[in-house]
């Protein structure tokens, strides 16, 4: 009985890893538990989940909001907000990581409860719009979809997002999906400025194809192109579309109201980005003979 117990159990994690490969994980449970909402630095602010980030900036002119989440995040990230002594009502600019549901879903309920204006980089706008069908890895998998949302500004690389005083730099970091935006600002503490680096992804989840993908041809080369990039950007404060990019979770309890930031972490930047190159260059060298193995 311990046997067969056993053996479906294993059947089940193979059919399950098998699904995993083609199509979206089931919901991480972190994805939607609740987090404390936090001052990072300046008037940046910490407003997600503990596995799903959000980012809060605030301004003399109403407040930008990066990442919507899941549509079940949208009234835990309103209550972070409201903790903080904002309003979710004065959030003028939604922006997004990248075009997954993740980050994304909860748009278009955020957009119909504060009317904020919703950018989105190019090659994520037509993602956005079709609520996932023509993402080039999920666009078939009916957990990966979400309500279609009308992009308000399209955005493009190096284009700035202005509101009361702060800018943001919209870095296109393609690869993960095709328009894939790391988000750059400084924000000063204590007479000190810091460059904050919000990394999109670099992640090659499981699936994706770097070799012959028929979906997205240019895959690799928009890979290279984000390494490119992060590598190049100074980063003071680094933060990411998910707390485990940026060790959310071990850094917080860190804060002082005197002390060290545990966010200002430039080594703890430039060691992500290098490990996620390597993990990429890895899955690429394990794809790239099999791809030569066919054409031969
Ligand atoms: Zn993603």
């Amino acid at each position: 009985m311990r046997q067969c117990v056993r053996i479906i159990s294993r059947v089940l994690v193979l059919a399950l890893s098998a699904m995993g490969s083609a199509f979206a994980q089931a919901t991480p449970a972190d994805w939607t538990e609740p987090f404390p909402s936090f001052r990072i630095a300046g008037n940046l602010y910490y407003v997600g989940s503990k596995g799903l980030a959000n980012y809060l900036v605030t301004t003399p002119q109403g407040n930008i909001l990066i990442n919507s989440d899941l549509e079940r995040n949208v009234p835990m990230i309103e209550a972070s907000i409201e903790k903080l002594g904002f309003h979710f009502k004065d959030t003028k600019i939604l922006l997004i990581s990248h075009a997954h549901w993740d980050h994304d879903a909860g748009s278009a309920m955020i957009k119909e409860m504060t009317g904020a204006t919703y950018m989105v980089m190019d090659g994520d706008a037509s993602v956005v719009e079709s609520g996932g069908k023509t993402d080039f890895q999920y666009g078939k998998d009916p957990t990966s979809l979400y309500r279609p949302t009308k992009v308000n500004h399209v955005l493009h690389d190096g284009d700035e997002v202005r509101l009361g005083g702060t800018v943001l730099v919209a870095h296109l970091t393609p690869g993960h999906t095709q328009g894939c935006t790391t988000w750059t600002m400084n924000v000063t503490e204590r007479g000190k400025t810091y460059n904050v680096v919000i990394i999109g992804s670099p992640n090659v989840n499981p699936g994706y194809k770097l070799v012959d993908n028929a979906a997205y041809p240019q895959i690799s080369d928009d890979y290279e192109r984000m390494w490119r990039v992060l590598k190049l950007l100074p980063c003071d404060i680094f933060l990411g579309a998910h707390g485990s990019y940026f060790g959310l979770e071990e850094k917080y309890p860190q804060i002082k109201e005197d002390g060290a930031n545990p966010f200002v972490d430039p080594e703890g930047y430039k060691k992500f980005i290098a490990q996620k190159e390597q993990d990429f260059r890895t899955e690429l060298s394990r794809q790239q003979p099999a791809a030569k193995g066919k054409t031969e």
